[in-house]
């Protein structure tokens, strides 16, 4: 059984209780993070926080502990729960209040929850035969940069994904894709230049394809930050994803027709590699 963290305590997961009255449970007032583990340890761990703490600022929700008290907690929950590769999740909540939509009273504390989660990302068996994917509409909401719980138009695009057979769906606004329902979206050109979405309120800043946009401009590699449509998809040379529980996997095939040639590319299984190589070497 797991150790879980929740508000200043390391809990046998079945002891972990929240309030029927939490925010994050009836209103999905809460933000998110989830930090990869590899050889036992996290990695960008300050970039994760970083974007944590922007996420908390725009949702006007104070957390009242430092970087350092929140590495400390991921840290005791590595060694508690022995975790060698996987996740760590963390969750902040407006706290406990009788129901209001207004914000509760000031001094409320937040509800702080982290737990572990085993994932074998390495070794997945979707980087080796890559996704499927459907297009949705991007029914979200306008503020998809802030990292909140409030994931239910992503869930329902995910099972509509795995109803139709497929592993995920790109969501598109006004005829472009903005990303994955828990990923960011490239695809390569024929003539080879990588392409991902630009930031802006309409998707997440992922720390994955920040890290990625990095490393192809190291390898010398075009990387293009702009819009990109379906059928520039279908014309694609490749396409893969990107994000921390994943790294990358290629995407094969959209709508029902393949991409490229329908393989993993291997422009994306190079960068896949890039990718590895990098976090392995700073987890060392
Ligand atoms: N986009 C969305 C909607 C996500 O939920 C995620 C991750 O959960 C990402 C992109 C990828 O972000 P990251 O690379 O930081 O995990």
């Amino acid at each position: 059984m797991r150790t879980v963290y929740l508000n200043g305590e390391f809990i046998a997961e079945n002891e972990a209780k929240i309030s029927v009255f939490d925010r994050g449970f009836t209103f999905a007032d809460a933000i998110y993070e989830v930090t990869a583990v590899l050889q036992g340890k996290l990695l960008d761990f300050d970039l994760h926080v970083a974007r944590l703490r922007r996420s908390l600022g725009e949702m006007a929700l104070a957390l009242p502990l430092s970087d350092d008290e929140l590495l400390a907690i991921h840290q005791t929950l590595l060694s508690r729960n022995a975790l060698q590769e996987g996740l760590v999740y963390l969750q902040v909540s407006r706290g406990v209040e009788d129901r209001n939509f207004a914000f509760p009273a000031e001094g409320t504390p937040p509800t702080l929850v982290l737990y572990t989660q085993a994932k074998n990302i390495i070794a997945s068996p979707l980087a080796q035969q890559g996704m499927k994917i459907i297009s949705l509409p991007d029914l979200r909401w306008g503020r998809c940069d802030i990292k909140t719980t409030q994931l239910l138009y992503a869930c329902l695009a995910k099972e509509q994904a795995r109803q139709r057979g497929a592993d995920d769906a790109w969501l598109v606004k006004e005829g472009l894709i903005t990303e994955g329902t828990s990923n960011n979206a490239f695809i390569v050109t024929a003539d080879g230049a990588v392409v991902t979405r630009e930031l802006s309120r309409l998707l997440l800043p992922g720390i994955t394809r920040s890290t990625l946009i990095t490393l192809i401009h190291q390898q010398g590699l075009r990387i293009e930050e702009r819009g990109f449509t379906l059928d520039e998809v279908k014309h694609a040379a490749e396409a893969f994803i990107s994000s921390s529980t994943s790294f990358v996997y290629p995407v094969v095939n959209v709508d029902g027709q393949p991409v490229g040639d329908g393989q993993p590319g291997q422009l994306t299984q190079r960068i896949r590699q890039f990718y590895i190589d990098r976090a392995l070497a700073v987890t060392a």
